[in-house]
């Protein structure tokens, strides 16, 4: 199998906040990965922006660190990073002040694909796309990207999307959520909707239950402050499970186009019944012998934000009325693992009598570690003794399936820079969508601040608190084990 880079167009990349974490951390990595790869073409450059004093030549060694550190440790020629350098320019600006931005207007070349990543707090994100607007940047060929979180809430998602489409429209928005960036993401529609295996099995009549299980092994580190006022559930479920739930659970588009399939996934949200406060259950680390725990970990003795989240969801609509989804996610648990697991429905009836004990097709779909998946499948137990059935794996996982190839899988922020240069709207947040998580998310959440909830301690290593473990063992189900 031969990697195919497909050439973009020569573009201007500003990176707002172009001297933070995100950017350091992954956006310059990825984009000089992609001028390795031979997609980034002579011509294109990447403008840092941000407060800092700095000029040109301050940026490049900036990113040059940026990218010895966090480069995934990738053998380069050195002569590539001096070549990828020479693109990098840097302004200074203040997103709330005006100095700076007529210099960084006089640096666009007119008629090049610009795009404009806005790697800042949200709350610079208004102020941004006015002054763009204001200093003749926004024109109809330019993108805005922009980082989560996108609100906090449906009220502030609705007026962080209010203060952009003043200026932009939303063909121009490339919302990210990094996750459907992710190769293994986007072979759930490639499983689903390219094979003729599973789609007619994929409904209520023959899925027993869905579970999605997103794991970390570390706390909140240096992002308490942020953390604490925020919460797995609007950290990660209201955004990332929320994500793999509608791929998962969504109708077939009609084509893979930005539009179609965000529609698609629109309905799912639509869709999804409120959670009863029994089908919920929230959680805080509690502290080890060496580590402290969530509260003293954040600096807030009194906190009830949870670090942990797990709820049974149901979807009211033909295929899945009666097939529950169980979702978690949580920090300090036993393993960093992020899987979706279909539990089919056991046979009707067993031809071979009880002896053979009971049995379920199940197929994983591993998005780390170790991506790929795998279909469990009923076979006979070898040997003689009669007819004991065994499960076992049929196992792909992509490393192996796909050879050296699988080395070259860009990662998702590679991935995704490029889809915006390339105008393809289809792994972004449409507005909408991201509207309607909040929509749903924003009762749950303001229920437990109405009745004061108290998250149940969990112990670091484990499977989150007890109670999440009775939320599937009242329904005669358990939680795959969490195992990296
Ligand atoms: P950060 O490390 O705090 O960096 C913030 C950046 O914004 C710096 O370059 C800072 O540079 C610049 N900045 C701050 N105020 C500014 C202003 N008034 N005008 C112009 N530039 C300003 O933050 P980050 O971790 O990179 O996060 C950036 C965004 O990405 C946030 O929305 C965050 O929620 C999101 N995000 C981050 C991560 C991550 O892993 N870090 C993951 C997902 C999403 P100066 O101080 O020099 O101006």
């Amino acid at each position: 199998m031969v990697s195919r880079v497909i050439p973009v167009d020569t573009f201007d990349l500003v990176i707002f906040g172009g001297t933070g974490d995100l950017a350091r951390r992954k956006i310059l990595p990825a984009l000089f990965r992609r001028f390795v790869a031979g997609q980034m073409g002579p011509g294109s450059r990447v403008i840092g922006a941000a407060r800092a004093d700095l000029d040109a030549e301050g940026y490049r060694q900036f990113t040059r660190e940026a990218i010895e550190e966090f480069g995934n440790g990738k053998a380069y020629d050195p002569k590539e990073l001096d070549a990828f350098l020479e693109a990098l320019d840097f302004v200074t600006i203040d997103a709330l002040g005006e100095d700076g931005w007529a210099d960084l207007a006089k640096l666009l070349d007119v008629g090049k694909i610009t795009a404009f990543y806005f790697s800042v707090a949200p709350r610079l994100f208004g102020e941004l796309a006015e002054r763009l607007h204001r200093f003749g940047m926004a024109t109809p060929d330019s993108r805005i990207v922009i980082e989560k979180p996108f609100g906090r809430d449906l009220a502030s998602a609705r007026a962080l999307n209010e203060s952009l489409a003043q200026h932009f429209d939303e063909s121009q928005l490339y919302r990210i959520d990094h996750y459907l960036g992710k190769e293994t993401v986007q072979n759930l529609m490639a499983v689903r909707f390219g094979n003729m295996l599973f789609e007619p099995l994929w409904n209520a009549q023959y899925v027993d239950h869905i579970q999605i299980t997103v794991a970390e092994t570390v706390g909140v580190g240096g992002r308490g402050d942020y953390y604490d006022r925020s919460g797995a559930m609007r950290d990660m479920m209201q955004n990332h499970l929320m994500q793999l739930l509608c791929l998962i659970a969504m109708e077939p588009p009609a084509k893979f186009d930005p539009d179609a399939v965000r529609d698609e996934k629109l309905k799912v949200i639509r869709a999804l019944d409120p959670v009863e406060p029994g089908d919920i259950v929230r959680g805080q680390y509690s502290e080890t012998e060496e580590l402290p725990g969530y509260r003293a970990h954040v600096g807030h003795p009194d906190s009830r934000t949870e670090s942990f989240v797990a709820m049974k969801l149901k979807i009211s609509n033909w295929r899945w009325a009666g097939t529950p989804f169980y979702l978690r996610t949580g920090k300090r648990l036993r393993a960093r693992t992020s899987e979706i697991a279909v539990v089919f429905k056991e046979t009707p009836h067993s031809i071979f009598g009880p002896e053979a004990g009971r049995h379920r097709n199940i197929l994983t779909i591993r998005l780390q570690p170790n991506e790929g998946m795998d279909l469990g499948v009923t076979i006979k137990e070898p040997g003689p003794g009669g007819m004991r059935l065994v499960d076992v794996p049929l196992d792909m996982t992509f490393a192996d399936a796909l050879g050296p190839d699988a080395e070259d899988i860009p990662d998702a922020y590679e991935r995704l820079i490029m889809d915006v240069i390339r105008g393809n709207q289809t792994l972004f947040m449409r507005g909408d969508e991201v509207e309607a998580a909040w929509a749903w998310t924003d009762p749950i959440i303001e229920d437990w601040e109405a009745r004061r909830d108290e998250p149940q301690p969990y112990d670091t290593g484990s499977s989150g608190p007890d109670d999440s473990l009775a939320l599937m063992f009242r329904d005669g189900r358990r939680w795959r084990e969490i195992r990296a």
